[in-house]
């Protein structure tokens, strides 16, 4: 059941994280949006309440545990729950490991794993306390695979891989009834690659991009099939992408 769940979702101002919350709340749950650009949020909490859903945000950086904590808070206090929240924040700025774009890597690091970790941190007294909860993150298909230029962002979805599966099993063991789903989606067309520095690594990945890149919305009906199976069943990982991309 997707109605009336209580639904936080990182990096919400732009591509997966703003289809699935604006399908998600089509389909009646209440969803609270973070990322770090106001006025999106804010235009998207717009679009979702003319269109008779139920939304608020709150300004977002995942590398700041206490912005998480808040905005755990926030769900809560509004909405009086919080049944799931998908873990999308994200950037992917490729290049080859001898440009040395050491900034690049450290920032990788900082949002792709550590805002995941500060995600769940957040969360998870709230999940076991009510024994229950959904926990939801985007890795990649280069979470699954290695290639040239994406050493450290490959790095960072490989670690959400272990990670996830980590939590899938200690919460199985220690009877929190926690579900968890981790995506790995290959070319969707967002703001993703507006993070790249590196030239040749961009167009590359463009080119990739133009010749197979679907809609964000795709992902987002995942999420929702996720969330809609009966709370006594998790299916824990996709592979999402273009049906015509070899990946
Ligand atoms: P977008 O660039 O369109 O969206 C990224 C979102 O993350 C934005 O809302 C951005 O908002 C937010 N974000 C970035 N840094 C932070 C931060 N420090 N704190 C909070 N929010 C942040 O890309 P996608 O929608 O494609 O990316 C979503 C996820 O999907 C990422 O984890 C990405 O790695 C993953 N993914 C995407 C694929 C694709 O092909 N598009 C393929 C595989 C995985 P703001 O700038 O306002 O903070």
């Amino acid at each position: 059941m997707i109605k009336d769940k209580v639904i936080i979702i990182t990096g919400a101002s732009a591509g997966i994280g703003e289809a699935t919350a604006k399908l998600l709340a089509s389909k009646g749950a209440k969803v609270v949006l973070g990322a770090r650009r106001e006025e999106k949020l804010k235009r998207i909490v717009d679009e979702i309440k003319q269109a008779g859903g139920q939304s608020i945000s709150q300004v977002l950086d995942v590398t700041r545990q206490e912005d998480n904590e808040r905005i755990v808070r926030l769900a809560r206090d509004t909405f009086g729950r919080v049944d799931a929240i998908l873990l999308n924040a994200g950037l992917m700025p490729n290049s080859p490991l001898s440009a040395l774009k050491t900034d690049e890597w450290h920032q990788m690091v900082d949002v792709n794993i550590k805002g995941v970790l500060n995600g769940v941190a957040a969360v998870l007294p709230l999940f076991v306390a009510q024994k229950s909860g959904h926990v939801i993150a985007v890795s990649s298909v280069a979470g699954l695979k290695a290639y040239p230029g994406g050493a450290v962002y490959g790095g960072t979805k490989w670690f959400v891989r272990d990670f996830m599966e980590v939590l899938r099993m200690e919460s199985a063991m220690e009877g929190t009834n926690i579900r968890t789903a981790t995506l790995y989606p290959a070319a969707i067309n967002t703001e993703l690659l507006s993070t790249f520095s590196d030239k040749a690594s961009l167009e590359q990945m463009q080119g990739i991009y133009d010749q197979y890149g679907i809609s964000p919305d795709r992902v987002a009906e995942v999420v929702a099939f996720a969330i809609d199976l009966p709370d006594d069943t998790t299916v824990n990982e996709f592979t999402i992408g273009p049906a015509n991309q070899p990946w």
